[in-house]
């Protein structure tokens, strides 16, 4: 340990190997977390506006590690994404939301699920078959999986995003262009790409209500999208007057804390059915 005030990078440096020794610990143990229950899916759900009906629910991951307790996916889905492992990542968290989605079409609700796509998966020429045989093993239509896929992600590596992405769409899966704002977001970019929604990034959302520049790029994101026939949606929605702010711009569809945070699958039931059996 350093002893001195002085000598900051020396302070700093235990810290370092600590943490990339966590990191190495997390994605050796990823694959035996996923076989063990370690790993789980929470649902986030969207509402309508101005409607506020419930229209589906984003699946995001959560790891409850025995040593770390609650590790968050911005730590560990990196880390994932970095190794060959996040098909295992991916492909659990769409088995799981698909099983969600045919139990609410039992009980007769039509409601969308949404899962998060790495860069990688997008290279994966493989990834579209499997969507498919999901889709089929669970019975459920292709319309009501939506697919989060970042800017940045596809920008890195367009000639091989691409075609996966084509079939993706061919299969009758919705594309959402995720934190939409603030990478190479583009007019032309986006008119090339085959998706169908476009996320608004909570950074604009949250800030709206306090900066002026925030509200000029959530408004303009929802008339390019709408100009570009796309259904937007706004992340990050945690007040009343957020929420009555993009009822006024014409957005589409709000996920946020003022609605729910993200819930465990017992829990988001429960929300459920408080919320339609009135
Ligand atoms: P994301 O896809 O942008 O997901 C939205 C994040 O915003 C979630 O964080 C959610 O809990 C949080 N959030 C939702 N509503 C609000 C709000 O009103 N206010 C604020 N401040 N935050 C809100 P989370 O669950 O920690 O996930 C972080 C990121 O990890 C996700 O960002 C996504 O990039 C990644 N991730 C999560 N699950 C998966 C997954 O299954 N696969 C992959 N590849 N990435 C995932
Ligand atoms: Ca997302
Ligand atoms: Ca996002
Ligand atoms: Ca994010």
């Amino acid at each position: 340990r350093a002893t001195s005030e002085g000598t900051p990078v020396k302070a700093y440096a235990p810290s370092m190997g600590h943490l990339f020794l966590r990191r190495f610990q997390l994605v050796t143990q990823f694959r035996q977390a996923v076989e063990t229950g370690q790993i789980s899916v929470h649902y986030q759900p969207k509402v309508a506006l101005p409607s506020r009906q419930v229209v589906g629910a984003e699946a995001l991951v959560r790891w409850t590690h025995p040593e770390f307790g609650r590790v968050d996916p911005d730590e560990f889905v990196p880390a994932v994404e970095a190794t060959g492992l996040v098909d295992v990542l991916t492909d659990f968290v769409m088995d799981r939301a698909l099983e969600r989605v045919r139990r609410w079409l039992d009980r007769g609700l039509r409601m969308s699920i949404a899962v998060n796509l790495s860069v990688r998966t997008l290279g994966d020429e493989d990834f579209p078959n499997r969507v498919s045989a999901a889709l089929a093993r669970h019975d459920v239509p292709s319309g009501l999986l939506t697919f989060e896929l970042t800017e940045s992600g596809v920008m890195a590596d367009p000639e091989r995003a691409l075609p996966v992405l084509r079939r993706l769409h061919a299969i009758g899966v919705v594309l959402a262009v995720d934190d939409f704002g603030t990478g190479y977001s583009s007019l032309a970019y986006l008119r090339q790409l085959p998706v169908d929604e476009v996320k608004i990034d909570k950074s604009f959302v949250l800030g709206m209500g306090t900066d002026l520049g925030d509200m000029a790029v959530v408004r303009s994101i929802v008339e390019l999208g709408h100009s570009l026939g796309l259904v937007v949606v706004a992340e990050g929605v945690e007040d009343d007057a957020a929420r009555d702010q993009l009822v006024g711009m014409g957005c589409d569809v709000a996920q946020g804390y003022l609605i729910s945070r993200p819930l465990s699958e017992d829990r988001f039931e429960a929300w459920l059915r408080a919320r339609t059996v009135q």
